[in-house]
């Protein structure tokens, strides 16, 4: 018990979790001790697990990391951790994330950051971010305060937090898992997805929470594979792409070099691998924040003081009032930067230059791979341009935004992308590799991974 504490107390320093619900666990628990030997156990019996605070879950905080939803208890339970109870599993708590799923540091959060459980190995103490926006997820299973989590990826929230904490994660295919009940930030990129210690996990994850959900008008109606079953790291005649946009000069040489012995172990796997040509990846980046911020500003527009959380009403001020200075005191900085940017795209004097050709680019960058995957089976890439950075390090918001390069077409063709662990960079710190399948192809990337892993 006294160690059992200590680790505790020891993981409470990373602030990974906003609630914690050990009872939930325990009880959880001890329902799968009951259930045993009657042949009733679920694929997830008594596993508990940690939930992104923006996933709802009934009678317990859920707030998306923001002030503005602080206090918020939903009445029901999101589809994807209704699944994962089903399953048997339990909730060890809700996880810390940048506020609203904006950020790739979680240093955005309303609960103040996420530190990650690793350290450079120069001597030095600096505090590293875990990456973000699913931070407390990637914090606590890198640590071992839950052996697996959910998360959410946008643009790469699943991905680069995972990378940076030496862990694995999905985002499946856009529409494998349901959106009811989740936090929306940008409703047609947002996928909910496991972060877990390696593959295996991640597949028997997915399959509890994936499947079709009436409540979403994007779920995709077909059946969930049997991931885990079909797991096999023989990738004899897959061939694998390189996407020769993806060598960006500015990114770390041993960044690259770990991309090109992931292509040898992939090969030593039996893949082949070919040069492939994705032209409009330099735009994908412009075109995400284009379409994220102007989706976000109309998702937001629901926190208004009146339905949820926060309301703050100034003296004497009526209804405008009343908005206006709740959203100025509920919502942090770069939320406010995002509704600004996406009131400003979707604007009567703008759409054109900039939302409609964003979505115009959108479906460029859709079509590069459709047509790359005519050649190849699986793409290979870094997950992200660098290694965990310190809390504080980065410098403004497109510094931020860089981060997601590697990430985010992928999110935008709504396809499925994995991160594993690949290998530690020269401060002893974890870096990934990524994997992206064709459109439904949760099975090639699971296997591609299990093959680097
Ligand atoms: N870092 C990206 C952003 O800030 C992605 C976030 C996400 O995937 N939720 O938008």
């Amino acid at each position: 018990a006294e160690a059992f504490n200590a680790a505790v107390v020891a993981g409470r320093q990373l602030n990974a979790y906003t609630v914690e619900t050990p009872d939930d666990a325990i009880a959880c628990a001890n329902a799968a001790d009951e259930a045993r030997g009657s042949g009733e156990l679920g694929a997830l019996a008594g596993i508990p697990l940690g939930i992104k605070d923006l996933f709802a879950t009934k009678g317990v905080d859920s707030t998306s990391g923001s002030n503005i939803l602080k206090g918020f208890k939903p009445e029901y339970e999101s589809t994807v951790t209704a699944k994962l109870r089903a399953a048997g599993a339990g909730m060890l708590g809700k996880l810390n994330m940048d506020e609203f799923a904006m950020g790739s540091s979680n240093e955005t959060s309303a609960y103040g950051p996420v530190l990650s459980p690793w350290k450079r190995n120069d001597g030095g103490n600096a505090a590293l971010t875990p990456g973000g926006s699913s931070g407390g997820s990637a914090a606590a299973v890198a640590a071992g305060l839950a052996p697996g989590v959910t998360g959410t990826d946008t643009g790469g929230s699943i991905r680069q937090p995972a990378a940076f904490t030496g862990i694995t994660g999905i985002k499946p295919t856009y529409g494998r898992c349901s959106r009811w009940g989740i936090v929306a930030f940008a409703s047609s990129l947002d996928q909910a997805g496991p972060m877990a210690r390696d593959v295996r996990d991640c597949a028997i994850l997915l399959e509890a929470m994936a499947g079709f959900d009436a409540k979403d008008s994007t779920s995709l109606d077909l059946p969930v594979p049997k991931w885990e079953a079909g797991l096999s790291s023989d990738l004899k005649g897959k061939r694998v792409g390189i996407p020769r946009e993806y060598r960006i000069d500015s990114v770390p040489a041993e960044i690259n070099a770990l991309w090109d012995q992931g292509v040898e172990w992939l090969r030593d796997a039996g893949a082949e691998p070919v040069e492939i040509s994705l032209p409009h990846t330099k735009h994908a980046l412009p075109t995400y924040y284009i379409i994220a911020p102007a989706e976000a500003s109309s998702n937001l527009a629901r926190y208004d003081g009146v339905r949820y959380g926060m309301r703050e009403v100034p003296e004497g001020g009526n209804l405008d009032a009343m908005y206006a200075t709740t959203r100025a005191a509920g919502f942090g900085d770069e939320v406010k930067r995002r509704i600004m940017i996406g009131t400003y795209v979707l604007s009567a004097g703008f759409y054109d230059a900039y939302f409609n050709k964003a979505q115009r680019v959108r479906a460029l960058i859709k079509r590069d791979f459709a047509q790359a995957f005519e050649k190849c089976d699986l793409i290979l890439t870094p997950t992200a341009p660098s290694a965990a950075f310190g809390i504080g390090e980065t410098t403004g918001p497109l510094a931020m935004y860089l981060n997601d390069v590697f990430a985010v077409p992928a999110s935008l063709a709504g396809l499925p992308a994995m991160t594993v662990p690949g290998g530690l960079d020269a401060q002893g710190l974890p870096l990934g590799l990524h994997i992206i399948g064709n459109e439904l192809d949760e099975q090639g990337v699971l296997n591609a991974g299990l093959a680097i892993e």
